[in-house]
């Protein structure tokens, strides 16, 4: 009880001077003089100006895991991706610029994705379109070499377009490949065409669609696609939505 009165005695004495310096009512300074002398420390944080021009929780990021070692470019201590845990939504492993795996995740191409893969280049073999796959697994280094080799090209916030941070790009799970022709002229050609109409049918989906950048983070990639089984292939296609709007996590 009497912790507590002092506690209150305390916190109107803080208010108190809160109000005070930003030059609020009367009865705040009163109830400020009614409170014990507070410490000297409380005027030294308050003299502190509040930081406004750090905009984007990226910069903050920063500041807080600044003591913790060396940073990724995610804004996020390299030591955050040794313990991060993968993010699954109603069974789907979700990996993007907010949700991330950890470095050791992964060792190759999911089995039953790969042949998903090989059964959609069959199909589109069949309709007669070559779909070579370009790019499939990548391991946290593979993607930190990669990434790096793209800033040192265009400049950390283009790269940042294109191209994933390590530990948050969907070819670390091994459920993404990118096919055909890694260039945005390929949503144009007759394979492209075929990709996004077809992919579905085979349990992908495009991942980065045209149109959605400011949800996914990325620019559209015609070539990008994502396993998730046929049934949620269909359900995502139908739906219109990118994977983010579909799982509810915008
Ligand atoms: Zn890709």
């Amino acid at each position: 009880m009497r912790n507590s009165i002092q506690k209150m005695l305390a916190l109107g004495g803080i208010v108190g001077i809160l109000f005070t310096s930003s030059g609020c009512s009367a009865q705040a300074v009163r109830w400020g003089q009614q409170a014990p002398s507070l410490p000297p420390q409380e005027e030294v944080v308050e003299a502190t100006p509040e930081p406004t021009d750090w905009v984007g929780s990226k910069h903050i990021d920063t500041m807080v895991e600044q003591t913790q070692g060396p940073l990724s470019p995610s804004g996020k201590s390299y030591a955050y991706y040794e313990t991060v845990e993968p993010t699954y939504i109603d069974g789907v492993l979700l990996v993007n610029k907010e949700y991330a795996l950890p470095r050791a995740y992964g060792d190759g191409e999911d089995a039953t994705a790969y042949q998903a893969l090989l059964k959609l280049q069959q199909g589109a073999q069949r309709a007669g379109y070559s779909m070579p796959l370009m790019s499939g697994y990548r391991s946290f280094e593979t993607q930190e070499e990669l990434y790096n080799d793209y800033v040192a090209v265009d400049g950390e916030e283009k790269a940042d377009t294109y191209s994933a941070w390590p530990g948050h790009s969907e070819h670390q799970t091994g459920l993404a490949f990118d096919v055909g022709w890694v260039d945005l002229q390929f949503a144009q050609t007759g394979a492209g065409q075929w990709l996004a109409k077809h992919a579905h049918e085979y349990g992908f989906i495009i991942r980065y669609p045209k149109d959605k950048e400011s949800i996914t983070g990325y620019q559209y990639e015609p070539w990008h696609i994502r396993y998730l089984g046929v049934d949620l292939a269909e359900k995502v296609y139908e739906s219109g939505l990118c994977l983010e709007e579909y799982l509810g996590v915008v």
